[in-house]
């Protein structure tokens, strides 16, 4: 009988690895820009303006099972900014 090893599960740490530029609720946002956020689920991927000096806010749906990728600088067409994105509070922005 085996014991089960958490090393065999999926690390969610692999998810922050910085050459993808991928970014999780909570983090600090760095370069104002276009940003492509993937759900778990609930809604298709979507872009969306951040800008630097901002929280990555929560989804109200999935929580902070949301993940941000930064996709190019702020250029047109220019996507809504994230806090009149209805998944998205205002005040998670503070
Ligand atoms: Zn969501």
């Amino acid at each position: 009988m085996e014991p089960l090893s958490p090393g065999g599960q999926l690390d969610g740490h692999r998810l922050t690895c910085p050459f993808l530029m991928l970014s999780l609720p909570g983090e600090r946002v760095r370069m104002t820009g276009v940003y492509e956020v993937t759900h778990a689920g609930h809604r298709a991927m979507h872009d969306a303006l951040l800008s630097a000096g901002e929280t990555f806010p929560r989804c109200r749906e999935c929580s902070e099972y949301v993940l941000f990728r930064f996709v190019r600088e702020v250029s047109e067409p220019k996507p809504s900014h994230i806090s009149e994105d209805p998944d998205f509070g205002q005040d998670e922005l503070l």
